[in-house]
């Protein structure tokens, strides 16, 4: 192209903007993370706003995925935040630092101030985001994305079954405090699904949480649509029913999980491949509760026994903050001692993309979280199922009853976050534990079914994120309707002219 010729050419457009606002809770915050790559590695700048002590641990991804792809549009943004205002430390500005249930409502009202800063940094942006994209649990960000005249999308962390049973749920009012029956039939559910209502609470409705609920609702209400980190071939009825109780787009557009960008911190990702390297393929099942949950030493004890009884190969994570109790540490060096070779366990933070990837497990014990639960189809894993919360019991009812990839432990009541619920609650026991474990990894039509399946959800969750697949092209769709002067863009047009 000649000098003249380049002078005349016309400025390459902007890219569209994202801009993205997690939950700071490991749950919430992985997935966007993974958006926001995706978003990114598809030619969008993705700005990803966050508190202070969240920045600066993605710091370090968003350099990692800098330097592996130089033009890649996606930055971390600081928010300032003053959780010590709402009586709590002041480095407790993610899920993980919440040292028990009293702390819980405040970390939530905190957040709710995030909203000054955050219109600050809209406002300030010339021209305005092409769309914000925030968790379902920050509705603060509805009014600032209404005023400034940005069109939102929410990001919702569970499965499509659980959003739509929880949205079902309340608009038939079978959440009502007053309602005598103990379970309850959710009608319009594509497949049909009896919940206890104990065990389908969703988010926001421990006592004293009604406001942030109706906050929540409403701004879901108020959205342009959401995003779950699912994709359709794992859930397309309930995908459809979804959208049309809810009344907008629903952009699947996962498994974000096979973006890889997961940040495995904390323990050395290479002598874990090397102990599973030496293990038999598809011999090993991988243990962990996700990352909020922590156990009391004696359900701590039922679960090391139950995997010492079961005779398999285990790979067991326990969290730093289930060491704190001065027995903890004494048992779990005996029980390594008993297992020495066959079990390896991992205190802390464990690398659990690169785990569920390795051809040595065969199996995983999880809580349910979705993203637990997705990372593990993604890779083809099946699944014992434990839920303790929220959305967790019906991710359970999806994977056994629907997609016929899980064995269920036989937990029965909801366990809190923290350790005060957890004392009243009577412990899965180290049978059950032993008897899910052989169920899963064993021989039989049974686990052969569950392995076959999970093998082909995993082969299609590949399919869903390649060029063609679904999910690759509802994000298409979805930069074309926000980013590329569609739906969204003539939308905000049409706000700010008026
Ligand atoms: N995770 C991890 N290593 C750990 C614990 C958790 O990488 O030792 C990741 C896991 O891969 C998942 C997330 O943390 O992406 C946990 O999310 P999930 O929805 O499963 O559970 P939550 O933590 O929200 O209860």
């Amino acid at each position: 192209m000649t000098a003249l010729a380049a002078a005349a050419a016309p400025a390459a457009p902007a890219p569209p903007h994202f801009v993205l606002v997690p939950l700071p809770a490991h749950g919430h915050l992985i997935p966007m993370v993974d958006l926001a790559r995706l978003l990114a590695s598809r030619g969008a700048r993705a700005s990803l706003l966050t508190t202070p002590v969240n920045a600066r641990r993605l710091r370090g991804v968003a350099d990692q995925a800098a330097r592996a792809e130089p033009k890649l549009l996606l930055e971390i943004i600081e928010l300032s935040f003053s959780p010590a205002r709402f009586g709590l430390p002041p480095d407790c500005q993610n899920a993980d630092k919440i040292a028990d249930n009293t702390q819980m409502l405040p970390f939530f009202l905190a957040l709710r101030e995030l909203a000054a800063p955050f219109e600050a940094y809209v406002r300030a942006l010339v021209p305005r985001p092409s769309c914000i994209v925030s968790d379902w649990c920050n509705p603060w960000t509805a009014s600032v994305a209404a005023s400034l005249g940005v069109p939102r999308l929410f990001f919702h962390g569970p499965s499509c079954f659980f959003s739509l049973c929880d949205l079902l749920a309340d608009a038939h009012g079978l959440r009502d405090q007053e309602s005598p029956c103990s379970h309850h039939v959710v009608p319009g559910m594509p497949v049909p699904v009896t919940v206890a209502k104990a065990r389908a609470r969703g988010f926001f409705t421990s006592p004293g949480c009604q406001d942030l609920r109706d906050e929540a609702m409403a701004a879901m209400r108020a959205s342009d649509g959401v995003v779950v980190n699912t994709f359709l071939d794992l859930e397309a009825e309930t995908v459809a029913c979804y959208e049309a109780a809810l009344g907008k787009p629903v952009w699947t557009l996962g498994p974000f999980c096979l973006v890889k960008s997961n940040p495995g911190v904390g323990v050395s990702e290479s002598a874990i491949t090397a102990w599973l390297d030496a293990q038999a393929p598809g011999s090993v099942v991988y243990v962990s509760f996700g990352s909020v949950t922590r156990k009391l030493p004696k359900q701590l004890f039922e679960v090391g026994h139950g995997l010492e009884d079961s005779g398999a190969p285990f790979l067991w994570v326990v969290k730093e903050s289930e060491l704190a109790s001065p027995d903890v540490t004494p048992w779990l060096e005996a029980l390594e001692a008993r297992t020495a070779g066959r079990g390896l366990v991992v205190r802390g933070w464990a690398p659990q993309l690169a785990i569920l990837s390795h051809g040595a497990v065969g199996g995983f014990v999880t809580h349910c979280g979705w993203n637990s639960l997705i990372e593990s189809i993604a890779h083809g894993v099946p699944v014992v199922t434990w839920p303790h919360f929220a959305d967790q019991f019906l991710n359970e009812q999806l994977a056994v009853d629907v997609l016929g990839v899980g064995v269920p432990v036989g937990a029965t009541a909801p366990v809190m976050i923290l350790y005060d619920d957890a004392a009243t609650t009577v412990p899965v026991l180290r049978g059950d534990v032993a008897r899910a474990v052989l169920a899963l990894l064993g021989g039989g039509e049974e686990a052969e079914r569950r392995r076959k399946k999970a093998r082909e959800y995993a082969s299609k969750a590949r399919v869903a994120m390649e060029k063609g697949g679904d999910s690759y092209e509802k994000l298409t769709q979805l930069l074309e309707t926000f980013g590329h002067g569609g739906g969204g863009e003539e939308r905000w047009n049409n706000t700010v002219a008026a």
